[in-house]
Protein backbone atom coordinates (compact mmCIF):
# COMPACT_ATOMS: atom_id res chain seq x y z
CA UNK A 1 0.00 0.00 0.00
CA UNK A 2 2.73 2.59 0.58
CA UNK A 3 4.54 1.49 -2.11
CA UNK A 4 1.23 2.39 -4.25
CA UNK A 5 1.03 5.68 -2.35
CA UNK A 6 4.65 6.35 -3.04
CA UNK A 7 4.52 5.64 -6.47
CA UNK A 8 1.47 7.76 -6.53
CA UNK A 9 3.20 10.72 -5.11
CA UNK A 10 5.96 10.71 -7.78
CA UNK A 11 3.67 10.60 -10.77
CA UNK A 12 1.42 13.48 -9.40
CA UNK A 13 5.01 15.22 -8.70
CA UNK A 14 6.20 14.15 -11.97
CA UNK A 15 3.07 15.62 -13.90
CA UNK A 16 3.43 18.76 -12.43
CA UNK A 17 7.21 18.83 -13.45
CA UNK A 18 6.41 18.19 -17.10
CA UNK A 19 3.35 20.84 -17.22
CA UNK A 20 5.95 23.28 -15.67
CA UNK A 21 8.36 23.24 -18.74
CA UNK A 22 5.63 24.09 -20.22
CA UNK A 23 4.29 27.08 -18.91
CA UNK A 24 6.80 29.60 -20.64
CA UNK A 25 4.42 32.64 -21.43
CA UNK A 26 4.15 33.48 -25.21
CA UNK A 27 3.05 37.12 -25.46
CA UNK A 28 5.87 37.76 -27.46
CA UNK A 29 7.86 40.50 -25.41
CA UNK A 30 11.58 40.30 -25.33
CA UNK A 31 12.56 42.32 -22.55
CA UNK A 32 16.01 44.33 -23.78
CA UNK A 33 18.89 44.01 -21.72
CA UNK A 34 16.22 43.35 -19.04
CA UNK A 35 13.53 45.22 -17.76
CA UNK A 36 15.39 48.36 -16.24
CA UNK A 37 13.74 51.65 -18.20
CA UNK A 38 11.39 52.54 -16.22
CA UNK A 39 12.57 51.61 -12.51
CA UNK A 40 15.85 52.92 -13.37
CA UNK A 41 17.50 49.57 -12.96
CA UNK A 42 21.01 48.66 -14.00
CA UNK A 43 20.73 47.25 -17.60
CA UNK A 44 21.81 43.15 -17.43
CA UNK A 45 21.34 43.31 -13.27
CA UNK A 46 19.93 40.31 -11.65
CA UNK A 47 17.45 42.95 -10.60
CA UNK A 48 16.41 43.88 -14.50
CA UNK A 49 16.02 40.59 -14.62
CA UNK A 50 13.60 39.79 -11.63
CA UNK A 51 11.41 42.75 -13.01
CA UNK A 52 11.34 41.14 -16.44
CA UNK A 53 10.17 37.93 -14.35
CA UNK A 54 7.86 40.31 -12.37
CA UNK A 55 6.15 42.11 -15.85
CA UNK A 56 5.22 38.79 -17.51
CA UNK A 57 7.70 38.76 -20.55
CA UNK A 58 8.12 36.33 -23.19
CA UNK A 59 11.68 36.56 -22.35
CA UNK A 60 14.54 38.19 -20.89
CA UNK A 61 17.48 39.33 -22.77
CA UNK A 62 20.98 39.96 -21.83
CA UNK A 63 25.04 39.94 -22.85
CA UNK A 64 27.68 37.89 -22.40
CA UNK A 65 31.15 38.80 -22.38
CA UNK A 66 34.16 36.35 -21.53
CA UNK A 67 37.02 37.70 -19.16
CA UNK A 68 40.46 36.94 -19.69
CA UNK A 69 40.48 33.98 -17.45
CA UNK A 70 37.44 32.61 -19.31
CA UNK A 71 34.81 33.15 -17.03
CA UNK A 72 31.30 34.41 -18.49
CA UNK A 73 29.76 37.18 -17.15
CA UNK A 74 26.66 39.70 -18.28
CA UNK A 75 27.36 43.41 -19.23
CA UNK A 76 26.24 45.35 -22.23
CA UNK A 77 29.31 47.36 -23.11
CA UNK A 78 32.92 45.72 -24.03
CA UNK A 79 33.92 47.44 -20.64
CA UNK A 80 32.53 47.90 -16.96
CA UNK A 81 33.11 51.17 -15.80
CA UNK A 82 36.55 51.90 -17.61
CA UNK A 83 37.94 48.02 -17.47
CA UNK A 84 37.78 46.09 -20.44
CA UNK A 85 36.07 42.65 -19.86
CA UNK A 86 38.25 40.62 -22.14
CA UNK A 87 41.54 41.59 -21.19
CA UNK A 88 40.93 41.82 -16.73
CA UNK A 89 40.52 38.94 -14.99
CA UNK A 90 36.56 38.21 -13.23
CA UNK A 91 38.72 39.02 -10.13
CA UNK A 92 39.89 42.28 -11.23
CA UNK A 93 35.85 42.90 -12.80
CA UNK A 94 34.78 42.62 -8.83
CA UNK A 95 36.48 45.71 -7.46
CA UNK A 96 33.14 47.24 -9.51
CA UNK A 97 29.84 47.50 -8.19
CA UNK A 98 26.63 48.53 -10.42
CA UNK A 99 24.92 51.23 -9.49
CA UNK A 100 22.48 49.12 -7.46
CA UNK A 101 25.02 47.65 -5.40
CA UNK A 102 25.09 44.17 -7.50
CA UNK A 103 28.44 42.97 -8.89
CA UNK A 104 29.17 42.38 -12.58
CA UNK A 105 26.91 38.59 -12.53
CA UNK A 106 28.50 35.55 -14.10
CA UNK A 107 26.49 34.04 -16.66
CA UNK A 108 25.86 30.84 -14.03
CA UNK A 109 24.31 33.07 -11.75
CA UNK A 110 22.13 34.76 -14.11
CA UNK A 111 20.95 31.22 -14.83
CA UNK A 112 20.28 30.01 -11.69
CA UNK A 113 18.01 33.31 -11.26
CA UNK A 114 16.43 32.67 -14.09
CA UNK A 115 15.97 28.88 -13.33
CA UNK A 116 13.76 29.56 -10.07
CA UNK A 117 10.99 30.20 -12.31
CA UNK A 118 9.38 28.59 -15.61
CA UNK A 119 7.35 31.55 -17.24
CA UNK A 120 10.15 33.90 -18.60
CA UNK A 121 12.85 32.34 -20.91
CA UNK A 122 16.37 33.50 -20.67
CA UNK A 123 17.67 35.01 -24.30
CA UNK A 124 21.29 35.05 -24.21
CA UNK A 125 23.38 37.04 -26.51
CA UNK A 126 27.02 35.87 -26.63
CA UNK A 127 29.49 38.95 -27.69
CA UNK A 128 31.40 38.49 -30.84
CA UNK A 129 35.03 38.97 -29.39
CA UNK A 130 37.11 42.25 -30.24
CA UNK A 131 40.71 40.50 -29.87
CA UNK A 132 39.63 37.29 -32.28
CA UNK A 133 37.07 35.21 -34.18
CA UNK A 134 38.98 32.43 -31.83
CA UNK A 135 37.60 33.98 -28.79
CA UNK A 136 33.92 34.62 -30.74
CA UNK A 137 33.67 30.71 -31.18
CA UNK A 138 35.02 30.07 -27.81
CA UNK A 139 32.32 32.27 -26.24
CA UNK A 140 29.46 30.31 -28.09
CA UNK A 141 31.09 27.14 -26.77
CA UNK A 142 31.75 27.51 -23.72
CA UNK A 143 28.20 29.65 -23.37
CA UNK A 144 26.11 25.95 -24.51
CA UNK A 145 28.32 24.21 -22.38
CA UNK A 146 27.63 26.30 -19.35
CA UNK A 147 23.94 26.21 -19.89
CA UNK A 148 23.96 22.33 -20.55
CA UNK A 149 26.26 22.52 -17.22
CA UNK A 150 23.47 23.80 -15.38
CA UNK A 151 20.54 22.02 -17.40
CA UNK A 152 19.45 25.22 -18.07
CA UNK A 153 18.03 24.41 -22.26
CA UNK A 154 14.90 24.87 -21.85
CA UNK A 155 15.35 28.27 -20.41
CA UNK A 156 17.72 29.50 -23.07
CA UNK A 157 17.57 30.62 -26.86
CA UNK A 158 20.60 32.27 -27.65
CA UNK A 159 20.96 35.64 -30.19
CA UNK A 160 24.55 36.45 -31.68
CA UNK A 161 26.35 38.44 -34.00
CA UNK A 162 29.48 36.66 -34.60
CA UNK A 163 28.38 34.06 -37.36
CA UNK A 164 30.96 32.01 -36.63
CA UNK A 165 30.15 31.89 -32.97
CA UNK A 166 27.16 30.89 -33.37
CA UNK A 167 28.07 28.43 -36.15
CA UNK A 168 30.24 27.12 -33.13
CA UNK A 169 27.31 27.14 -30.67
CA UNK A 170 25.07 25.07 -32.59
CA UNK A 171 28.10 22.37 -33.36
CA UNK A 172 28.39 22.34 -29.71
CA UNK A 173 24.78 21.46 -29.00
CA UNK A 174 22.44 21.02 -32.63
CA UNK A 175 19.49 21.50 -30.03
CA UNK A 176 20.55 24.60 -28.93
CA UNK A 177 18.22 27.87 -30.41
CA UNK A 178 20.69 30.28 -31.91
CA UNK A 179 19.44 33.21 -33.76
CA UNK A 180 21.82 35.67 -35.66
CA UNK A 181 21.55 39.35 -35.13
CA UNK A 182 23.72 40.71 -37.87
CA UNK A 183 21.38 41.09 -40.61
CA UNK A 184 23.59 40.08 -43.48
CA UNK A 185 22.37 36.28 -44.15
CA UNK A 186 19.07 35.53 -46.05
CA UNK A 187 16.66 33.25 -44.37
CA UNK A 188 17.77 30.50 -46.36
CA UNK A 189 21.45 30.87 -45.65
CA UNK A 190 20.03 30.91 -42.04
CA UNK A 191 18.73 27.62 -42.47
CA UNK A 192 21.17 25.88 -44.21
CA UNK A 193 23.57 26.79 -41.39
CA UNK A 194 21.10 24.83 -38.49
CA UNK A 195 20.32 28.47 -37.45
CA UNK A 196 16.65 29.14 -35.12
CA UNK A 197 15.84 31.88 -37.04
CA UNK A 198 16.78 35.28 -37.03
CA UNK A 199 16.51 38.95 -34.93
CA UNK A 200 17.11 41.47 -36.94
CA UNK A 201 17.03 45.43 -37.14
CA UNK A 202 13.68 47.22 -37.34
CA UNK A 203 15.20 49.31 -40.12
CA UNK A 204 16.34 46.46 -42.39
CA UNK A 205 13.34 44.57 -41.71
CA UNK A 206 11.40 47.69 -43.05
CA UNK A 207 13.38 46.85 -46.53
CA UNK A 208 13.56 43.24 -46.55
CA UNK A 209 9.98 42.43 -44.91
CA UNK A 210 9.70 39.38 -47.26
CA UNK A 211 12.25 37.95 -45.21
CA UNK A 212 9.75 37.61 -42.24
CA UNK A 213 7.50 35.28 -44.71
CA UNK A 214 10.36 33.82 -46.17
CA UNK A 215 11.39 32.60 -42.24
CA UNK A 216 8.17 31.32 -41.56
CA UNK A 217 7.88 28.80 -44.52
CA UNK A 218 11.96 27.79 -43.45
CA UNK A 219 10.36 27.07 -39.88
CA UNK A 220 12.82 29.81 -38.63
CA UNK A 221 11.87 32.41 -35.47
CA UNK A 222 11.54 36.24 -36.15
CA UNK A 223 12.81 38.83 -33.66
CA UNK A 224 13.54 42.53 -34.28
CA UNK A 225 15.53 44.94 -32.19
CA UNK A 226 15.36 47.79 -30.53
CA UNK A 227 11.50 48.46 -30.49
CA UNK A 228 10.77 50.98 -28.87
CA UNK A 229 7.99 53.07 -30.80
CA UNK A 230 4.58 51.76 -31.19
CA UNK A 231 4.60 52.55 -34.98
CA UNK A 232 6.99 49.95 -35.06
CA UNK A 233 5.22 47.80 -33.02
CA UNK A 234 1.93 47.65 -34.58
CA UNK A 235 4.10 47.46 -37.72
CA UNK A 236 5.94 43.68 -36.67
CA UNK A 237 3.01 42.43 -34.79
CA UNK A 238 0.97 42.81 -38.38
CA UNK A 239 3.90 41.53 -40.14
CA UNK A 240 3.30 38.28 -37.84
CA UNK A 241 6.76 38.12 -36.04
CA UNK A 242 7.58 35.65 -33.55
CA UNK A 243 9.02 38.21 -30.76
CA UNK A 244 9.51 41.92 -30.65
CA UNK A 245 12.89 43.20 -28.35
CA UNK A 246 12.02 46.57 -26.74
CA UNK A 247 13.65 48.81 -23.96
CA UNK A 248 9.34 49.66 -22.86
CA UNK A 249 8.05 46.15 -22.07
CA UNK A 250 5.00 47.83 -20.16
CA UNK A 251 4.33 49.91 -23.35
CA UNK A 252 4.29 46.69 -25.82
CA UNK A 253 2.26 44.97 -22.69
CA UNK A 254 0.17 47.50 -23.17
CA UNK A 255 -0.25 47.76 -27.28
CA UNK A 256 -1.04 43.90 -26.66
CA UNK A 257 -3.86 44.26 -24.47
CA UNK A 258 -5.39 47.05 -26.25
CA UNK A 259 -5.72 45.16 -29.10
CA UNK A 260 -6.76 41.92 -27.71
MG1 LIG B 1 22.03 42.50 -26.49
Amino acid sequence: MQKILLSLLWMTFFSQAVLAQSTFIQNKIIAHRGAWKAKELPQNSIASLREAIRLGCQGSEFDVWMTSDEVLVVNHDHELQGMDIETSTYAQLLTKTLSNGEKIPTLKAYLREGMTQKATKLILEFKPSRISVARSERIGELAVKTVQELGAQAWVDYITFSYEGGVKAIATDPKANVAYLNGDKSPLELKAAGFFGFDYHISLLRRKSQWIAEAKTLGLTTNSWTINQEEDMSWLLSQGVNFITTDEPEKLAALLQSIE
